[in-house]
């Protein structure tokens, strides 16, 4: 089994100026796999541009043109995840085996070899072993090769033996292209100025264009309402207000305080009084959870207190969540505010 997504096909991955060189190298791997001097081809974006969906159309492509070669798309998370389990049950040798018997190997997401040594060497024989005999590599990341961190130096100059090729964010065209065929496969038609509206202000990647249109769609189910142009913006201008909330810890100390009706002094002070250190250790564990902060930071906001404290509460939260019902109440009513 390939592992390939049968809808993820070149007919359905619209040709832009953002991925013209990716896809037509990809188009000629498809053709020559192993046979053009793009080995390997590492496609390179950020996240929602259309890596994944792009490599499995190479696949596909490649099954369907030379039916006796063998595919296989596997992501970096569940090739490492093998490797750790052939480790341990002390059968490296058929893990490399398998691997390096396959003729056109795309592998997902190869900066998350980053950090990881045992892998990446194991890695590194096996493509060693696959170019040599001149069979088609593929990988993604979301960085270039020279800005992988934590990845070793033979890897990334192999990275860069055969083509680089990046996705960009796609232009307008490109973007009500991409809608148009969407809502098409679902049989919806919008109107030609909430089309227009959606392409100008959703900019970032297609897979928040995509996520847009269900909104919108969502929207307008919901509320029985026609899809309008008013309903269109107001949706959006929603969607675009939440991603770029930054929740901080004073909101969230804010917004647990007044859950429990206590105050922000208390949570700032020694007090052990039950309601407060409750209080406390919520907003803590909400912390963790909302922020990008460190527990030691954490601790200094929230009454001074240091990095043991505030994991002792984060886990003092979990437990109760798990066995207690009424604590499990507060925590999703708390969220539901932060969230809002
Ligand atoms: P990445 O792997 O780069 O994070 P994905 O391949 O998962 O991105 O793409 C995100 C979504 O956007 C998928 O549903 C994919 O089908 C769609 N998509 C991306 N690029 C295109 C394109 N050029 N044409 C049509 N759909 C696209
Ligand atoms: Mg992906």
């Amino acid at each position: 089994d390939s592992q390939l997504n049968p809808n993820y096909t070149f007919d359905n991955f619209i040709e832009g100026e953002s991925n013209r060189l990716a896809r037509a190298a990809g188009r000629a791997i498809a053709k020559r796999p192993g046979g053009t001097s793009f080995n390997p081809l590492f496609i390179y974006g950020s996240v929602g541009l259309g890596k994944t969906h792009l490599v499995h159309a190479i696949g596909l492509e490649v099954k369907e043109l030379h039916p006796d070669k063998t595919v296989l798309y596997v992501s970096t998370e569940k090739f490492t995840q093998q490797f750790i389990e052939a480790v341990k049950n002390n059968n490296q040798n058929d893990f490399i085996h398998f691997y390096q018997m396959i003729d056109v190997l795309i592998m997902d997401d190869i900066q998350f070899l980053s950090g990881k040594a045992k892998t990446q060497e194991v890695f590194f024989h096996i493509f060693n072993h696959l170019h040599q005999r001149g069979n088609q590599i593929i990988l993604t990341s979301d960085k270039s090769p020279a800005d992988i961190q934590d990845m070793e130096q033979r890897l990334i100059s192999r990275f860069k033996w055969g083509l680089s090729a990046d996705l960009q964010n796609p232009d307008y065209n490109t973007r009500l292209h991409i809608l148009k065929q969407k809502l098409e496969k679902d049989g919806i038609i919008f109107p030609d100025e909430v089309m227009d509206y959606i392409a100008q202000n959703i900019d970032t990647n297609v897979r928040e264009l995509e996520g847009s249109l269900n909104s919108i769609i969502a929207q307008a189910t919901l509320n029985k309402r026609e899809i309008t142009l008013e309903l269109t913006a107001r949706t959006l201008s929603k969607l675009v207000q939440t991603a770029r909330k930054e929740i901080s810890i004073e909101y969230i100390q804010k917004t647990v305080c007044e859950y429990f009706k206590v105050s922000i002094d208390d949570i700032q002070s020694k007090t052990r009084k039950r309601d407060v250190v409750q209080a406390r250790q919520l907003a803590m564990y909400f912390a963790k959870q909302y922020t990008k902060a460190s527990l030691a930071s954490i601790g200094s906001q929230i009454g001074k207190r240091d990095h043991a404290t505030v994991l002792h509460a984060c886990k003092t939260v979990k437990n109760l969540q798990e066995t207690d019902k009424a604590f499990r109440g507060y925590i999703e009513d708390i969220s539901r505010k932060i969230a809002d």
